[in-house]
């Protein structure tokens, strides 16, 4: 097709809608076929299936002036955090890295984004980039949230149900069966619940997600499940190594809530809107400056923060409508105790600053003290003395020792524990 007769936009600034009702969500299709109908084509021409075609916010992507693309979105939990749903690109424009550029414009303007039910060949894009990982088998590990829900995805458990519906993240994809891999309970011994998303069509064209699918039984996750529970220590370290590879927002504290006396643009905004009231807008400024000093901000979450703060009353109603329970969360933040993980730098809800250094290094030293011990028995068929294993504990305890802040500590507890056992 000639590309004259694409959309252009004369500014070279890509048009965004969005919807005005929460409850309301824009058709992506109808969008296409009311404005952009040589997408529509292209789509169809193709045979390409949009999965999700529902969205709060639709992006033009522009190549010059022409549209010659789309990305979606949909706001999931919380604040300020955007799950990708939908990208498309027409072929003969394929290559420019705009789902990278997407992504990356996402984290430097300070949002957390995820990928809703990303396919494999958006896996694959996130591997090249080191943004994601091939860590062991078929099993990758992604710095970028992988969004399922419940609706939309299997279980190895048949009839088993999420608590909650709410869109569930996971960080770890399967490339054999093109599926996003979430594990409930990992360390329960007697059961294997592992939910994994459904076979999508652009998987089943391109990596025949569907037949390999036939094939696999309770077996094939068992094994995936031993294979987290074996190179966890792996995991955590890699999605650690990739995280600090991510692009991050790098605000200005001057120009996110102003120096007083002044109030700063967005500040000023948000009093105009009627968010909030001159005088919250005042004792906000103090708190973030006041938290920004003490360093328990950092720069790129600043945007997070403000949002936050300026919606925390309705955040707080709400949590007390809803019952709102922190105690079943294994880790919360401190200040608005939302759930948490061990490589979160920030609280994705509130934006503080988390220090998980020493969770972490306990995490890592009860994996190893398990290993240990788990393995004793074994260590002794073969042929090893007490006083061999005890040799082997001290190597890794050397290990801890030098490389963590209490290593010197862990690492007399370590050879407590596993000489504890030998005498038992
Ligand atoms: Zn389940
Ligand atoms: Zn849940
Ligand atoms: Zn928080």
């Amino acid at each position: 097709m000639s590309n004259n007769n694409y959309v252009q936009r004369e500014n070279f600034i890509a048009e965004v809608y969005h919807n005005e009702n929460d409850d309301e969500l824009l058709n992506t299709t109808e969008i296409l076929k009311d404005k952009y109908d040589y997408i529509c084509k292209s789509i169809n021409d193709e045979g390409y299936t949009l999965e999700n075609p529902e969205c709060n916010l639709f992006k033009e992507l522009l190549y010059d002036d022409m549209v010659v693309g789309f990305v979606t979105y949909d706001y999931t939990k919380g604040v300020g955090d955007f799950s990708l749903n939908e990208i498309y690109v027409l072929p003969e424009y394929r290559g420019n890295k705009y789902f990278i550029s997407e992504l990356e414009y996402m984290m430097l303007s300070g949002s957390t984004v995820s990928i809703y039910e990303p396919t494999h060949r958006i896996i694959e894009i996130l591997m090249e980039n080191n943004l994601a990982r091939n860590i062991v088998d078929n099993l990758v590990v992604s710095s970028i949230s992988l969004d399922i829900n419940q609706d939309k995805s299997e279980c190895t458990v048949s009839n088993h149900e999420w608590k909650d519906d709410i869109i569930h993240s996971c960080n770890l994809y399967d490339l054999n069966i093109s599926a996003c891999i979430l594990p409930e309970n990992i360390s329960d011994k007697d059961t294997n619940i592992i939910h994994y998303s459904r076979c999508l069509a652009d998987d089943n064209k391109h990596y025949s997600a569907d037949s390999i699918r036939e094939n696999i039984d309770n077996d094939y996750f068992e094994n995936i499940k031993n294979s987290i529970i074996e190179n966890h220590e792996e995991y955590v370290a890699t999605l650690m190594e990739l995280e600090d590879n991510k692009p991050t927002a790098d605000f200005d504290i001057d120009e996110i809530v102003g120096r007083p006396p002044n109030l700063s643009g967005y500040l000023e905004e948000l009093i105009a809107e009627e968010f909030v009231t001159r005088q919250r807008a005042l004792e906000i400024q103090a708190q973030m400056i006041e938290e920004y000093d003490e360093g328990l901000i950092l720069s790129e979450s600043l945007l997070k923060r403000l949002e936050y703060l300026s919606m925390e009353d309705l955040i707080n109603e709400d949590k007390m409508a809803e019952g709102f329970d922190s105690s079943e969360f294994d880790m919360k933040c401190p200040y608005c105790e939302f759930p948490i993980t061990l490589i979160d730098k920030t609280c994705e809800v509130c934006g503080l600053r988390l220090d998980n250094d020493e969770l972490l290094e306990y995490a890592i030293f009860d994996e190893l003290t398990k290993d240990i011990v788990e393995n004793i028995e074994e260590m002794r068929r073969n042929g090893l003395s007490d006083e061999e294993i005890l040799e082997i504990t001290k190597v890794f305890g050397d290990d801890l020792s030098s490389g963590y802040s209490n290593g010197e500590e862990l690492k007399k507890m370590l050879e407590e524990i596993v000489e504890n056992e030998l005498n038992k």
